[in-house]
């Protein structure tokens, strides 16, 4: 099985200063792999160097084996890659359905299309989408209404409609109760599961990463300093003395 993901020797600096140091890593089909570290560790510019939002200083993506390093956000979702925003990008006057229906038409390349028709076009394909995320029951309210956790739900919704390989989730669950966390978490590993996509996210809640994760990245001061299984992580003691600052 080849990696969907194949990401090689990844470096940024900012002004001379290392965010990001030499990070390797593979992401395989239908994995579900955690990026951990404390505040400033250098997850979210490794997740913008994966989407393109950022160009790397030095080092290669591959994507299904094509390189992809320092290509445009936009090249980068059209192969396939989709992602939630850690600010929510929903449309507030449109109703939960409307949203999904107007990324649908977006995937499909619709952009054209006479929008009452194409709206009708990809109403029951957004009503499967909301039904896969425990919102069909919702479709019809506005999102201005929704509450926190739905509307992550809603993301999470709208990125499945593009179908993509592979989704990037930089902190899905900030903001989120802890019930309602473990519960996108478990969503989220439901739809690998069941997709066989794969997954790379970046989430502050340990219970949930010892949980739903099937391995998990260690990033220290922009650089790697353990992978492997939860367990594994659990006993690693330069994992412990970077979150117990001991
Ligand atoms: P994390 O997501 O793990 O909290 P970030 O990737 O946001 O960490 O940040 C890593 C480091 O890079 C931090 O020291 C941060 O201040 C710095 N940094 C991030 N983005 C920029 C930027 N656009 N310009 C300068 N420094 C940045
Ligand atoms: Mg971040």
């Amino acid at each position: 099985m080849s990696p969907v993901l194949k990401v090689e020797h990844l470096s940024k600096s900012f002004d001379g200063v290392d965010a990001v140091k030499d990070v390797s890593f593979d992401l395989m089909p239908g994995e579900l792999k955690a990026l951990i570290g404390p505040n400033g560790a250098g997850k979210s510019t490794c997740f913008n160097m994966l989407m393109g939002q950022l160009k790397p200083s030095s080092g290669e993506v591959f994507l299904r084996g094509k390189p992809v390093t320092g290509l445009p956000p936009r090249r980068i979702w059209r192969m396939g890659v989709g992602r939630t925003f850690q600010i929510t990008g929903t449309y507030q006057s449109m109703t939960v359905a409307e949203n999904v229906q107007m990324a649908l038409i977006s995937h499909h390349r619709r952009l054209f299309a006479v929008i009452p028709y194409a709206y009708r076009l990809y109403r029951d394909e957004a009503l499967a989408l909301l039904e896969l995320v425990g919102m069909a029951d919702q479709a019809d309210r506005a999102c201005s209404i929704l509450a926190y956790g739905d509307l992550k739900r809603l993301e999470l919704a709208i990125a499945l409609s593009h179908r993509p390989g592979l989704l990037l989730m930089d902190e899905p669950t900030a903001g989120m109760a802890p019930r309602e966390r473990a519960a996108l978490m478990q969503l989220t590993a439901d739809i690998v599961r069941d997709r066989g996509i794969s997954v790379l996210f970046t989430e502050h809640d340990m219970d949930v990463v010892f949980t739903h994760a099937h391995h998990i990245m260690v990033l220290n001061r922009g650089e790697l300093i353990a992978a492997g299984t939860a367990a594994e992580i659990r006993a690693d003691e330069r994992v412990q003395q970077v979150y117990l600052g001991g």
